[in-house]
C-alpha cells in the first residue's frame, strides 16, 4: 500500500511541476510581450494571467504556447500572437455587463479572454470539426458565458443582436454589412482589413449616433475571413 502511494505520488509530482512552470511562463508572457509594449487594461491583463493558453494549442506546440508568435491550431488555421489577442481585447474596453460577438473561435482563446471579463460571447466557426472540438474543450474549462456557433460568421447573429462589441479575427476586405448592422450603437468592433492575405489593417470600428467611425490601428497578419462553400 505504501509503495502504491509512493507510486502516485512520484507521477503528481512532475504534472505540478510541469504547471508551475507553465503559470511562470504566462506570467512573464504578460509582463514581458504585454505589458511592456503598453497594454494597461487590467481586465485584459488579469484575463491574460489566468487563461491557460497551452491548453488552446495542440499538444506538440504546448511549449511554445507562451512565445511571442501565432501557432498553427490544425485545419489550415491559427491561434492569435499573445499580444494581438491583448491588444484587440483592451481596444474593445470590454464591461462586465458586455455582450460580445466573435466571428472565427479558432482554439477559442480570444473567447475566453473576453469571456473571464464580459457577461456573455457569443463566437462563430466556419470549421464544423474545430467548432465543436473547441466547444468540448471549453465546455470541458467550465466557460458556461461561452456560446459556440458553427457556421458562416459573415452573417453575424441577428437573433442576439445588438451586441456591445464585435471582434472578427479573419481578415476581411470589407466589413460584413450584417455585423454593422448588429453593432449597438455606442459599441465598438475590431476588425482586420485588407485586399491582401499577407498583411492587413487592424480597423476599430465604432458607431455613434446611427454614424460609424473607423479608425486604423496597425498592420497585422490574420487568416483569411472564407464564406460558406455552396455545394
Ligand atoms: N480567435 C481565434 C483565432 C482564430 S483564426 C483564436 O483565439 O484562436 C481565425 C478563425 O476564423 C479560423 O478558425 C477560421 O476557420 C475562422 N473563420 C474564417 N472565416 C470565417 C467565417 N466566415 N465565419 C466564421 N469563422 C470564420
Amino acid at each position: 500500500m505504501k509503495l502504491f502511494l509512493y507510486f502516485l505520488l512520484l507521477l503528481w509530482i512532475p504534472q505540478i511541476a510541469v504547471s508551475q512552470n507553465y503559470e511562470k511562463l504566462r506570467h512573464n508572457m504578460v509582463l514581458h510581450q504585454i505589458e511592456a509594449r503598453g497594454i494597461k487594461h487590467q481586465p485584459t491583463l488579469n484575463a491574460m494571467r489566468k487563461v491557460e493558453r497551452h491548453l488552446f494549442v495542440p499538444a506538440p506546440y504546448q511549449d511554445r504556447a507562451y512565445d511571442d508568435s501565432p501557432l498553427p491550431i490544425g485545419y489550415g488555421q491559427t491561434i492569435s500572437q499573445p499580444f494581438i489577442v491583448a491588444m484587440m481585447t483592451e481596444m474593445l474596453e470590454p464591461k462586465s455587463t458586455d455582450r460580445v460577438l466573435e466571428i472565427g473561435t479558432g482554439s477559442g482563446y480570444q473567447a475566453a479572454v473576453l469571456a473571464e471579463i464580459v457577461n456573455r460571447v457569443y463566437t462563430i466557426e466556419i470549421v464544423k470539426e474545430l467548432g465543436e472540438k473547441t466547444r468540448k474543450l471549453l465546455n470541458k474549462l467550465g466557460y458556461d458565458n461561452i456560446e459556440v456557433i458553427i457556421g458562416d460568421g459573415y452573417k453575424g447573429l441577428a437573433e442576439k443582436s445588438p451586441f456591445d462589441a464585435i471582434i472578427v479575427t479573419a481578415a476581411v476586405k470589407a466589413i460584413p454589412p450584417p455585423l454593422l448592422k448588429q453593432l449597438k450603437d455606442g459599441g465598438k468592433m475590431i476588425i482586420p482589413i485588407g485586399a491582401s492575405s499577407a498583411v492587413q489593417n487592424l480597423v476599430l470600428v465604432r458607431k455613434k449616433g446611427g454614424k460609424i467611425y473607423k479608425t486604423n490601428l496597425s498592420k497585422v497578419r490574420f487568416v483569411p475571413f472564407t464564406r460558406e462553400r455552396s455545394n
